[in-house]
């Protein structure tokens, strides 16, 4: 960061089901750096708006709700209201809710306000939508992980399986599709790649091999030895 000699930050960009979460906390442990997951932010805060019961049609509601959480990432658990919510941000209800929670303007400012207070200072693997493009666009290595929607689908179905939840692949499918359409078509940091990203599709790669494509590029940009 060019403003900040202590905040070192590698952004992790991409659509769900692109093995995304994994990588980051992966990387993170292999470069000794902090995993911060904004995903789980953002479904931290819909979690608390149907907790709330306002309309998800209703952004001012959805405002207000929000404002008034406290959301908070504590390495791989997240917290509302102090409380540990990890397992419930994982719910249908939140995943189908979530997209149109993140495209509330105000929900994003006070969201990213919290993002940068978390990394300030630290060495950090940050993974979400627009991390590179809007979060932190000075940061120091910006990846952006594609994958066709099939493969995603396919990650993410096997996933529901092996945590026991029910999962249709089908249904899986629809719901990246729908996922994708939204967050790259809202008004406010939609999903993108930004200028400077380094495109990385995980397709055909298996988790160690993504892995190692991401260690290199950490050691040849920022010189960490891992
Ligand atoms: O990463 P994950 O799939 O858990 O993110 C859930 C949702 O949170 C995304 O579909 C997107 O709507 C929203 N999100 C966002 N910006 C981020 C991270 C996540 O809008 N930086």
């Amino acid at each position: 960061m060019s403003d900040d000699v202590t905040t070192r930050v590698i952004a992790i960009d991409g659509p769900a089901g692109t093995g995304k979460s994994s990588v980051t906390s992966l990387l993170a442990h292999r470069v000794g750096a902090r995993q911060l997951d904004t995903g789980a932010m953002y479904r931290a805060a819909t979690l608390a708006v149907l907790n709330a019961g306002v309309a998800l049609d209703d952004p001012a509601a959805v405002a207000d709700v929000v404002e008034r959480a406290e959301i908070s990432l504590d390495g791989a658990v997240t917290l509302l209201d102090g409380v540990d919510v990890s397992r419930d941000i994982r719910t249908d209800a939140v995943t189908e809710a979530v997209s149109a929670v993140s495209a509330v303007p105000a929900v994003r400012t006070k969201l990213v306000a919290v993002q940068r207070r978390e990394a300030e200072g630290e060495f950090v693997v940050v993974e979400g939508r627009d991390i590179g493009t809007v979060v932190f666009p000075d940061a120091d290595l910006k990846v952006y992980l594609t994958a066709s929607p099939e493969a995603r689908a396919t990650r993410r179905h096997r996933q529901n399986l092996a945590a026991g939840r029910d999962s249709d692949y089908a249904d899986v499918l629809a719901g990246v599709n729908r996922r994708d359409h939204l967050d790259s078509t809202r008004a406010v940091s939609p999903l993108r790649p930004a200028d400077d990203a380094v495109l990385v599709d995980t397709s055909d790669l298996t988790l160690e091999q993504v892995l190692d494509t991401l260690d290199g590029l950490v050691r040849d940009r920022i010189g960490v030895q891992s």
